[in-house]
């Protein structure tokens, strides 16, 4: 029988929507193997007995549910060898995980351990009912795409880029049967143990991890002209990104750029400033919930994303939008 596991991204206890995307995935994948077997979930940390049973409604059979105090943060060897041995005591068919900087991180342990496939940033998977399976994924800096053959024995790691999750609606009466499966022996020989927890500067936040997020495009201009997309953010409480010219000029590391070959964001705000909303950025910007277009150009395709546009240069509108704020303040 098909078993198709999901790795639950928790956040602060809650699951987040990229889970629901990959549910809609494991369903897919079953129905290609004409519906026998079952979509499992796996999530690992403090989560709602009541959100996980819920996970039923959108199409999963059962959640395997790991917990206690060393997983009220994400760690990775905790984390890695717990899910390890799950997975060498159950067997799947395939893990399937949104890519973020966690699961990159515990995907690599767990392949490593299990000497199993791993395919990160995945833009698509197929199970061949000969046990054969295939993905697909960007390289060359999103140029081209590459179709690679996995070997699936033991189950293979699919790391899908959460741009191409889908969010899925619940169809399901029935709830998924929660399962808390007792904690393997972790702890003696760890090799690594948190000494301290220090919290970013929102602006140097991560940006996948950002609720707010000003984003320079080449309209701000370079170096000096960019420092208002940083005060911008300061008063905000929100983290920078930019466009690929910005990341280009050196204004910005890589790690800040947003869009096909960049990150994949989906903060509660995104402010973008003089950009032109070409599909390899909005592509990387499209699940934020909330979206502020500023640019000069009435015309700029960011308009088409944005709830609230203004139109004009920046560099009049952010600092009088920064003395505003800092004056209610
Ligand atoms: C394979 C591939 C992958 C790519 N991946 C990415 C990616 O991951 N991320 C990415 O961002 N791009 C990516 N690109 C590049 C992408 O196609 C665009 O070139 C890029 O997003 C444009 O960035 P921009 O909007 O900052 O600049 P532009 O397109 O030049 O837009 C600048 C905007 O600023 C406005 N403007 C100018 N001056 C002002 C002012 N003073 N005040 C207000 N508005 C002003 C203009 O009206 C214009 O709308 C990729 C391209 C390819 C081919």
């Amino acid at each position: 029988m098909i078993d198709i596991w999901v790795f639950v991204q928790l956040r602060d206890s809650e699951i987040e929507d990229v889970t629901f995307g990959l549910v809609t995935e494991a369903k897919r994948l079953l129905k290609q193997g004409q519906g026998n077997g079952q979509v499992t979930a796996v999530a690992i940390g403090p989560a709602s007995d009541s959100d996980l049973e819920a996970l039923g409604h959108y199409g999963v059979t059962r959640v395997l549910w790991m917990t206690d105090d060393q997983m009220t943060r994400y760690q990775g060897e905790v984390f890695g060898r717990a899910l390890v041995d799950l997975v060498r005591k159950e067997d799947p068919t395939c893990l399937l995980m949104a890519q973020t900087s966690e699961t990159e991180d515990l995907a690599q342990r767990v392949a490593a351990s299990m000497q199993t496939a791993l395919v990160t940033r995945a833009v698509d998977f197929h199970l061949g009912e000969d046990g054969t399976a295939t993905a697909v994924r960007p390289v060359a800096n999103g140029y081209l795409f590459e179709e690679l053959a996995i070997n699936t024995k033991p189950a293979p790691i699919i790391l899908f880029l959460p741009a191409v999750l889908f969010d899925t609606k619940p169809e399901l009466d029935s709830g998924a049967a929660v399962t808390p499966i007792p904690i393997p022996e972790i702890g003696a020989d760890l090799k690594t143990r948190t000494v301290q927890v220090i919290e970013a500067a929102p602006e140097d936040l991560d940006l996948e991890e950002a609720d707010i997020i000003v984003v320079g495009g080449r309209g701000v201009g370079k170096a000096d002209a960019f420092d208002v997309i940083h005060d911008l953010a300061r008063v905000i409480g929100g983290s920078v990104g930019g466009t690929r010219p910005v990341i280009d000029w050196g204004t910005l590391s890589y790690e800040r750029q947003i869009g096909q070959t960049g990150k994949y964001v989906s903060p509660r705000l995104i402010i973008n400033c003089g950009i032109s909303g070409a599909n390899e950025y909005t592509a990387g910007m499209e699940k934020s919930q909330q979206v502020i277009a500023i640019d000069r150009n009435p015309r700029a395709r960011m308009f088409r994303f944005a709830d609230l546009g203004v139109v004009g240069d920046v560099h009049e509108i952010l600092p009088l939008l920064i003395s505003r704020i800092e004056g209610r303040k």
